[in-house]
Formats: structure tokens, C-alpha cells, sequence
């Protein structure tokens, strides 16, 4: 571990401007729980940690839901959010891609932010002496011929292939989530499907944030589909572990027949994935498993497996007819 310089913000303005000094050799600090673990396999090396944990206390530290929609301050810890029974009953996907994610000692430290802005898992990455475009651009890839069991099928590109790990994420992008932030040039407020940047030739560049700017806040507008919503998480084991494929999916339905969906998947795409070629079969048509099938197989039409990981496209397509049919049988 490089040594690095420890600043605790009093406010949000104090924060942006304590990491903007120190651009991309900054990070935030909240619950620590990925960023220092990065930190010690020497993958981050800041100059400076900013720990912003002091914001919760003022709106960063809010959970408001109302008839317009579901307010999360970035600083809220994932168990919070995941046992709020607003949550659990509005924005069910929500708390389900929560409950399901790490462990429950790790969801009562870590951050919804830093939830949404962990880095990859990819083993390459993780471990400094192979090379990895993502942690070190320029110097190949070494997930494309190695052990890619775990990468992505869709959203890759010939210089990284590493999954989106996250779970949060999913159930944001369905449910057209709206970042909003604080940075040096202003404050501004980001469409969740925006934030998240596809790998192309510079994977090292993973979001649209600018070094130093701040997510203060998430919200998730309100809607006829919120209630029926779920997310399915396919893993190795049943517990703390990360998904190898996942759904998010919101329904409103008009009997069998669905007025509108939304459907994210996570585990097997480079980045938050929402599937607008699934959502086009499904939307308007009477749900069954025949319709999910095809919905399936259209969410994975561009896929693009390697060596190892073909079976996640078989896993990803039947997830995605459980999720639906498991959420048009919600009783809400
Ligand atoms: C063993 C293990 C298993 C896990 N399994 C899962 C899983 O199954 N599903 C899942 O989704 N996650 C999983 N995780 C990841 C875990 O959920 C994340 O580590 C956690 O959510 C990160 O939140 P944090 O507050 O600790 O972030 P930190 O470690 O504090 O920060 C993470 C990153 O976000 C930045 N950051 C933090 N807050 C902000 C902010 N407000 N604005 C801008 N930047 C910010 C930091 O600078 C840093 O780069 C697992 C982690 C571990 C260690
Ligand atoms: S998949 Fe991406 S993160 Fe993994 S080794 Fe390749 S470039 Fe690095």
C-alpha cells in the first residue's frame, strides 16, 4: 500500500474541493468496504482519501419516499435501505438487489454511492502482476484468452471484458433512477443509464464523473410498475456472493396483458445493463413463459461469450423468464 494522506470533509463543498485538488489521485471514502480492499491489493493508489462519512448527518443520510417518487442520499448504508418498509413494499426491486448483494456486516457499512461505484471484480485486475487495460491502460487484456468464466457477454470490447459486479445498480437502470451530484464545475443531476461508461478502447474510464465530483443523492421517480417489481439473482452459492447472472424487472400490468416493463440485467454486461430489445417483445403483449422465452432470447441476441463463460447466456435467458413470471404472479 502506497502512503496516502487521510481528510475528513465538514461539508459537501469542503469535500468536492478537498478531492478536486488532488483530481484522479483522490478517492471518497464511505464505507471503505471496496476501496480500501483495492487499496490494499495496491489496485488504488490515491495521493489523498476523503472520507465524507461526516455528510450523512445532513441530507446525504436521507431515505424520503412521497407521491413523486423514492429519495435516497448517497450516504445511506445498503441495510438501511434494504429493511425500510416503504421500500420494501414501493420499490421492491430495490430492496431485493440490496438484500441480495455481500454479506449483512458488509451492507451495514457500506454505501448506496459507493454501492453503485465499486470497481470489477475480474481477477486480472485484482491481482497486480497480470496485465489489465483497466488498471494499467495500455498493457492488454489478459481476461480474453485466460479465465473468463466470470466476464461479461454483452457490452465488451476487444480491450476488457470485465463484468459490472454490482447488484444496486440493476434495479436503478430499470427503474430510470436519477443521479444527482456535486462537483468543481457545479452540481448536476445524471439519468442513471448515463452514468456508467461502456469499456471501448478506454476501459480505465468507467463513469461520466469528473475527478472530485460527489454523488450526493439517488432518486427513482414513482410509478404504476414500482410495486410489481423483483429482482433474481442466479449465483454459485446462495449467499455472499456476487451474481453470475441477474434480473431486475418491473411490471404493470392490465391483467395478463402488460401496459409497460422495464428489465435490467446484471452479472453478465460490462456495465449496468437495461435490455430495451426484451422490453420491445414484452411490452403490450399478454405475458406467458413463451413471451418471456422470446424476450430472453432477444436480451441476448449480441451476446458475445468467450472460452469459459457461454454458459451465462443460457443462465441469463432463463433468469430472465423466472423474473418475469415471478413478477407477474406478485400479489400486490
Ligand atoms: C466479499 C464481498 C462481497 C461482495 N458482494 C457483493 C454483491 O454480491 N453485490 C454487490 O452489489 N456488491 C457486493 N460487494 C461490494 C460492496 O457492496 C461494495 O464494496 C460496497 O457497496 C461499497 O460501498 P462503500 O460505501 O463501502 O464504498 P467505498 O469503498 O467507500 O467506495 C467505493 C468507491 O466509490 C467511491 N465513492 C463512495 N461514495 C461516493 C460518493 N458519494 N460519490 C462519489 N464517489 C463515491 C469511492 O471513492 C470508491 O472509489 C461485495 C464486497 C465484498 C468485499
Ligand atoms: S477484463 Fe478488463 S479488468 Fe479484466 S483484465 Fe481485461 S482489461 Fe483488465
Amino acid at each position: 500500500m502506497n502512503r496516502f494522506g487521510y481528510y475528513k470533509a465538514r461539508d459537501t463543498g469542503d469535500a468536492v474541493a478537498a478531492a478536486a485538488a488532488h483530481a484522479a489521485r483522490a478517492q471518497f471514502i464511505a464505507g471503505g468496504t471496496n476501496v480500501v480492499d483495492y487499496m490494499k491489493l495496491d489496485v488504488l493508489q490515491p495521493d489523498r482519501l476523503v472520507d465524507i462519512n461526516v455528510l450523512a448527518k445532513d441530507v446525504h443520510g436521507r431515505i424520503d419516499v412521497t407521491s413523486e417518487g423514492l429519495h435516497l442520499g448517497a450516504l445511506v448504508r445498503m441495510a438501511e435501505a434494504q429493511d425500510h418498509p416503504d421500500i420494501k413494499r414501493d420499490y421492491p426491486v430495490i430492496a431485493e438487489s440490496l438484500m441480495l448483494a455481500a454479506s449483512q456486516q458488509i451492507r451495514n457499512m457500506a454505501s448506496l454511492g459507493g454501492n453503485i461505484l465499486q470497481k470489477t471484480r475480474c481477477q486480472y485486475f485484482r491481482e497486480t502482476s497480470w496485465p489489465c487495460n483497466k488498471r494499467q491502460p495500455g498493457s492488454g487484456c489478459s481476461a480474453l484468452e485466460g479465465i473468463n468464466r466470470e466476464h461479461a457477454v454483452l457490452g465488451t470490447s476487444p480491450a476488457c471484458i470485465a463484468t459490472y459486479h454490482g447488484d444496486f445498480a440493476q434495479a436503478l437502470i430499470a427503474l430510470d433512477a436519477i443521479v444527482s451530484t456535486a462537483g468543481p464545475n457545479g452540481n448536476r443531476q445524471i439519468p442513471f443509464g448515463q452514468l456508467h461508461r461502456l469499456p471501448g478502447d478506454t476501459p480505465e474510464v468507467e463513469t461520466v464523473l469528473e475527478p472530485g465530483e460527489l454523488i450526493t443523492s439517488i432518486d427513482v421517480p414513482a410509478g404504476p410498475h414500482t410495486r410489481r417489481s423483483h429482482y433474481l439473482k442466479i449465483r454459485d452459492r446462495q449467499s455472499y456472493q456476487f451474481a453470475v447472472a441477474s434480473v431486475a424487472v418491473a411490471l404493470d400490468l392490465d391483467g395478463d396483458r402488460v401496459r409497460d416493463v422495464r428489465l435490467a440485467l446484471g452479472g453478465v454486461a460490462t456495465v449496468p445493463w437495461r435490455s430495451g430489445e426484451a422490453e420491445a417483445v414484452i411490452r403490450g403483449n399478454i405475458l406467458d413463459e413463451r413471451l418471456a422465452a422470446k424476450a430472453a432470447e432477444a436480451a441476448f441476441a449480441g451476446a458475445e461469450p468467450r472460452q469459459y463463460n457461454k454458459f451465462k447466456v443460457p443462465a441469463g435467458k432463463a433468469a430472465i423468464v423466472r423474473a418475469l413470471l415471478e413478477a407477474k404472479a406478485m400479489r400486490i
